[in-house]
């Protein structure tokens, strides 16, 4: 019976869902199909993952600020004042005043003229590259770039160049090759801060060395080195003095600082430009007041000695969880990368983590390249020593069990 009635199931199924599963089942049979896991819990550095406790070494809420007590204060008090939807796109119903606090206090943060803020950080990075640039432009992108960097340079029309990861001499022959084949066009580079699946750093200094030369501009993706890099965490752009040097700074305001909306932070004539031609900016309900509150909330506290004092604490695991695995040096970011290489190894890692209590999410293509699987290692301020001893005991097991090409082997 129960045969009989799956057949009748597939041949009443519409053809286009079949089209779909065919597709799932594609995904599966090569370790790439993802699906959305139950978190009970707000952020933190322990939680409940579908009925099971364990040690959260997945969340980029590397300060702890999304459950901090003066951020939900900052929330609740902007919600009551203003209510919970916004309404409409600024340009139609305005801006409320969270709106502009926030962005006078996100321009005094990085030390650039002026901000602007956008919902998240992805439509931040797809509206501002495709309001700068089009076609008869050229986007030079490292290889690394992040979805959104990617997205927003193929909606621009402009003409794509990718560098491998940090390969400054491929960087300056496609700016050399760019200047002469479109010397009437505008030439922007792009690239990440803290890279998001590797942790390791852009070689930010000679980057901007080498684009002067060629008259190209820089934007530069702060979302994980808000919070993270610098004594103040006001990012590696900002920590190598570089801030006037630099077109357009990128971040999100939903990793280090715990809430949610995406930044550009820039010059009053950038910040102009794109109040007028970022349609995600422009076609695009604003933010809810609550959520720039709590971003200003987190933005106004990370100078403070509270803030700083947060910042050497994550700085302080860092070196710990290196001391632990025996990495040739601290990572330079708060993201460490255990390199796997398979897909189906890395899910099959992350099962085993999580059976003994850890929290680490297994990154796959197309978030990294085919072949090049790994565990994302995620950490926070409020890892404590025995979270982190626990974590690297874990880790060193199956490194010598599996013999995988080495703990870390990218740093
Ligand atoms: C998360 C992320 C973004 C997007 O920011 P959201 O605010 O989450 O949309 C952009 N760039 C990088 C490198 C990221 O990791």
């Amino acid at each position: 019976m129960r045969g009989s009635a799956r057949i009748a199931d597939i041949r009443d199924r519409p053809p286009w869902l079949k089209v779909l599963e065919d597709e799932l089942r594609k995904l599966e049979a090569v370790g790439l199909k993802r699906h959305l896991r139950q978190w009970e819990s707000a952020q933190g550095s322990t939680g409940t993952l579908e009925g099971h406790e364990v040690i959260n070494l997945a969340s980029n809420d590397y300060l702890g600020l999304a459950n901090e007590e003066f951020m939900r204060e900052a929330f609740r008090a902007a919600a009551h004042r203003f209510g919970v939807g916004s309404g409409a796109s600024r340009l139609l119903a305005g801006s409320q005043p969270p709106h502009q606090q926030l962005e006078e206090a996100l321009a005094d943060f990085k030390r650039t003229e002026a901000a602007l803020a956008f919902a998240c950080g992805f439509s931040a990075a797809v509206g501002t590259i495709s309001a700068l640039t089009g076609p008869g432009d050229v986007l030079v992108l490292d290889k690394l770039s992040h979805a959104c960097l990617v997205d927003g340079a193929k909606l621009s029309g402009a003409t794509l160049r990718i560098f491998p990861h940090n390969d400054l001499e491929k960087l300056d022959s496609h700016l050399r090759w760019a200047a002469k084949k479109f010397p009437r066009g505008r030439i922007l580079i792009l690239t990440e801060s803290v890279f998001s699946m590797d942790g390791d750093l852009a070689p930010l200094a000679e980057i901007v060395e080498i684009k002067d030369r060629y008259g190209a501009w820089l934007m530069v993706d702060e979302a994980h080195g808000i919070g993270v890099i610098g004594s103040e965490g006001r990012g590696l752009v900002d920590a190598l003095g570089l801030g006037p040097r630099v077109e357009i700074q990128m971040g999100t305001l939903g990793k280090a600082l715990g809430a949610a909306g995406g930044v550009i932070a820039g010059s009053r004539p950038l910040v102009d430009l794109l109040v007028n031609k970022a349609r995600s900016f422009i076609f695009s309900t604003a933010p809810p007041a609550a959520q720039a509150a709590a971003a200003h909330a987190a933005i106004t506290w990370l100078p403070t000695p509270a803030g700083k004092a947060r910042i050497a604490s994550l700085e302080k695991n860092r070196r710990l969880l290196s001391e632990l695995c025996r990495l040739p040096q601290p990572p330079p970011s708060a993201i460490v990368p255990v390199m796997v290489g398979s897909e189906c190894a890395a899910v099959e890692l992350a099962a085993r983590c999580l059976e003994s209590g850890f929290w680490i999410p297994a990154v796959r293509y197309p978030t990294v390249p085919r072949g090049k699987a790994r565990l994302r290692l995620s950490l926070t301020a409020k890892h404590t020593t025995q979270h982190l001893e626990h974590a690297s005991a874990m880790l060193l097991a199956m490194a010598s069990m599996d013999a995988p090409q080495s703990l870390n082997s990218e740093i």
